[in-house]
């Protein structure tokens, strides 16, 4: 076990690294972040800021030499820099869970091999692919790059076959999957801790809404019926297991119409869909970030309320700083603000949950909070 007053570190500065930095010097650990960026949120919040590149081994000798385990909040940290830190002190989660999630083709593949659903895909790796594909697989399609893609970027829908070509030349014929869009009746994530010892805590099922592919959104408990959430909760654990995976992950889902739970991805951090952990369950998601890095058994993650989490993107700053009173006055709302300088247009800026004993309440409020934050359309 590693206890308070040792040092841990993360790798990449953005919010996730923020609150991971919070939830760490809060139960006494000293906290190192590598981040290039000198603004970076996370930088701004921990006791030693490493500015360098992601693959600059200075910087990485220094973290290997400040921390006794380090984990990352992103995926794209380069597989050299995770080995070489491996190679130096602890690392979770492996570097070769986090790279399989960060490849859409292996990561599907590998859902498929654990015997857990997806919605149907093939993998394409070359333009004379796509006609079969695209025939097998059927409209309306998603094509999404195995790489580089967030939050619904990286993707494009195709309405009819003869589109395909075109969508594969916007997406610059990199390896793509080429997937069947599914009618679906809901979103929903599983956040789960995993130690060392195999035992996983999840939390409680996370209902979510996207606006423009960015989750807008979180509803707890889930609006599903009890024994599809157990499965979810099971099939994300499934997949833990079989990645023998250490720390915080996330599972993305869909419901289908037809009452299936599809997996769409895999996060192998702290999510978006988990910030409702901050304040309506015992244990947050970042402090089981820590307690996963440091061998320590995973907290409690009951739920004390219903919960409505709402995203803060950049573009409500749009005529200056937003109303904050008007979400202050509510003492059922908790404001999370990440610390970013600059707003830009779909920038996650911050967030905010409403906890209330009456659900339908809960989301009400989200709703009027919106609307006076400019959010929704009054
Ligand atoms: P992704 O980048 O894969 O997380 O997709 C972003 C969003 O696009 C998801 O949250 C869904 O709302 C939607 N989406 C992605 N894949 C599919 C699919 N196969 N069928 C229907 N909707 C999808």
């Amino acid at each position: 076990m590693i206890l308070p007053g040792s040092t841990i570190g993360v790798m990449g500065g953005g919010q996730l690294g923020r609150m991971f930095v919070i939830a760490a010097r809060t139960m006494g650990y000293k906290v190192a972040v590598l981040d290039p960026d000198p603004g970076s949120p996370a930088g701004a919040m921990a006791d030693y800021h490493v500015q360098t590149a992601y693959d600059d081994t200075v910087g990485l000798a220094r973290m290997a030499e400040l921390c006794a385990a380090i984990t990352t909040e992103f995926e794209n940290v380069p597989a050299e820099s995770f080995q070489y830190l491996q190679d130096h002190c602890q690392v979770h989660p492996s570097p070769a869970a986090v790279a399989l999630t960060r490849d859409r083709i292996r990561e599907k593949s590998f859902l498929r091999d654990s015997g857990v659903a997806t919605a149907p895909f093939l993998a394409i790796t070359d333009d004379g692919q796509l006609d079969m594909a695209i025939n097998d697989i059927g409209t309306p399609a998603l094509l999404k790059t195995a790489t580089g893609g967030y939050d619904g970027k990286g993707q494009v829908t195709i309405h009819s076959a003869a589109d395909v070509h075109q969508a594969y030349q916007e997406l610059g014929q990199v390896p793509c999957v080429l997937e069947k869009r599914v009618a679906l009746a809901r979103e929903v994530s599983v956040v789960l801790a995993r130690n060392e010892s195999g035992q996983s805590a999840c939390f409680p099922v996370a209902e979510n809404e996207h606006i423009n592919g960015i989750l807008d959104t979180t509803i707890v408990p889930a609006r599903i019926p009890a024994t599809l959430a157990q499965q979810a909760r099971d099939m994300a654990t499934r997949i833990a297991d079989r990645l023998q995976y250490v720390g915080t992950m996330a599972v993305e889902m869909f419901v289908t119409e037809e009452g299936e739970l599809l997996v769409n991805e895999i996060a192998p951090r702290p999510h978006n869909s988990g910030h409702f952990t901050l304040n309506a369950t015992v244990t947050c998601q970042f402090e089981q970030q820590v307690r996963m890095l440091c061998g320590l058994p995973a907290g409690d993650t009951r739920l004390l309320s219903p919960v409505v989490m709402i995203n803060l993107l950049g573009d409500i700053w749009n005529k200056g700083e937003p109303d904050w009173a008007s979400l202050l006055v509510h003492p059922e709302i908790k404001l999370h603000l990440y610390g970013k300088a600059e707003a830009r247009i779909g920038r996650k800026m911050g967030h905010f949950n409403v906890l209330h004993a009456d659900p339908d309440h809960a989301l009400e409020l989200s709703q009027q909070a919106k609307t006076h934050l400019g959010i929704l359309e009054k």
